[in-house]
């Protein structure tokens, strides 16, 4: 026998189980994003590799080790991509959606980073992305704030925390960086081998390291918010404000800094202590200044992007979404004439009924294999054709679940039959 070829490492199947799931959490989402005036946006899985090089930052982790770049048959250079924003932000320029206009855009769809793969942790994973343009107050970032502690209370997850910080505007940051350097070169001994290469190319991403041995070097050392100006403080303080009115809480963590470089002013974090190392289930904030970095001309943006896959792992922990995937109805038949009669009738009751779930059997079988079949299916009932049936021009109906006796229907009668019994199990549900 040949040998099975297996998935890429850190890439996986979703399976018919997991799936309800997967889409319990999509509809929930894509509920909320309609309810509040977004629209969709599909982008390709593919983009140039300068995309990502002049958005997300050369000297980010995701740019200098995690991109899947390969080279097209005609010699350019392509990544698959591995976030949205930078996509989102190149299509709204291609096709003419953002210069002078208001946007509020999603998009879902997988992700390609080639990381160590662990639980949270995947080479391809979902993100569901929602970015705005053209809005420059605080009142859009607490709106996606809200979006998404919405999203969490829909879903029914609880225990995930909302993190919050500024970054000021990028001269703020560049002022604030050198104070940074400083100190961190006064106590070079101490740092890290990652965070001594961070030093000379991203060192504001030290405050973010997890080593517990750096903790109390990033502790004592100055801080960004004490270097913003009046205005950068205002525009953080109407969030608080607006947060505060709308009851949500939040803690202000002055170390989130964000891994990527186009973020300024707002950054926020959801994260949970459920998932260990990978809490981090949605992270977003402003970056005003990516669409001009573009080519695009200078407008304001904000917007966040959650990981699919830990918010399944908590829905799968509080056994949630498991939708009624049940089929209502499943046709046995036996004989050549009655197949076709069957296949027929099947065609007929899902024209009457759309919202009925209903299973055709296929591939013959004895009438006892054909029945077993029908209880695997789940239905409720079984819907028998046989010469005996077809004589009397009806259906023999055999209850799966109920023990009721079984009872003879014709076929005229067959759909509205059904259809009150959907609606009362529906209701009975
Ligand atoms: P982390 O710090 O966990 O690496 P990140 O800052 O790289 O996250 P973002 O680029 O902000 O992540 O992506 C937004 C969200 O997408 C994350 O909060 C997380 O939920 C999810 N995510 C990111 N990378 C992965 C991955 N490799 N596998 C699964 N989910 C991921
Ligand atoms: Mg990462």
């Amino acid at each position: 026998m040949a040998k099975s070829i297996q998935a890429i490492r850190g890439m996986h199947d979703i399976v018919p189980e997991q799936t309800p799931v997967w889409q319990f959490l999509e509809k929930t989402i894509g509920r909320i994003l309609d309810n509040y005036g977004y629209q969709e946006i599909r982008m390709p899985v593919v983009e140039k590799t300068e995309l990502f090089k002049r958005s997300i930052g050369e000297v980010t982790d995701i740019v200098e080790k995690e991109m899947y770049t390969f080279d097209d048959r005609n010699g350019d250079s392509l990544t698959l991509r591995p976030e949205g924003t930078a996509c989102c932000v190149r299509a709204g320029i291609e096709n003419g959606l953002l210069y002078n206009q208001v946007q509020r855009l999603w998009y879902m769809g997988p992700m390609f980073r080639h990381e160590r793969p662990q639980k949270g942790r995947y080479r391809q994973f979902h993100q569901v992305g929602v970015e705005t343009f053209g809005m420059s107050g605080a009142e859009i970032e607490a709106e996606l704030i809200l979006i998404s502690a919405r999203i969490w209370r829909d879903l029914g997850l609880t225990n995930i925390v909302l993190q919050i910080n500024t970054l000021g505007t990028s001269e703020e940051r560049v002022a604030y960086r050198d104070k940074l350097v400083a100190y961190l070169e006064s106590h070079r001994r101490k740092l890290d081998k990652d965070s001594l290469r961070r030093l000379g190319t991203n060192p504001l991403r030290i405050l973010d390291s997890k080593n517990p041995d750096m903790q109390a070097l990033i502790e004592s050392a100055p801080g960004l918010m004490d270097h913003l100006g009046d205005a950068s403080l205002d525009h953080f303080a109407r969030l608080r404000e607006i947060l505060d009115a709308a009851g949500l809480e939040y803690e202000i963590n002055p170390r989130l800094v964000r891994g990527l470089d186009y973020y300024c002013h707002t950054v926020f974090e959801w994260v949970t202590d459920q998932l260990g190392a990978q809490g981090t289930v949605c992270a977003g904030g402003r970056y005003d200044g990516l669409v001009e970095q573009l080519g695009g001309k200078a407008t304001c943006a904000c917007g966040f992007a959650l990981g699919e896959e830990r918010l399944v792992a908590l829905l799968e922990d509080l056994d949630a979404g498991k939708q009624d995937v049940n089929l209502h109805a499943y046709i046995v038949s036996t004989g050549q004439e009655e197949i076709v009669r069957a296949v027929i009738l099947a065609e007929a009751l899902h024209d009457q009924l759309p919202e009925l779930k209903l299973q055709l059997n296929c591939g013959a079988g004895s009438m006892k294999s054909q029945m077993k079949r029908a209880d695997k299916s789940g239905a409720d009932v079984a819907l028998i054709l046989g010469g005996h049936e077809l004589e009397r021009s009806g259906v023999t109906l055999k209850f799966l679940r109920t023990g009721e006796d079984q009872i003879n229907i014709p076929f005229d009668k067959l759909a509205s039959y059904l259809s009150a019994r959907i609606a009362v199990s529906g209701s009975r549900r």
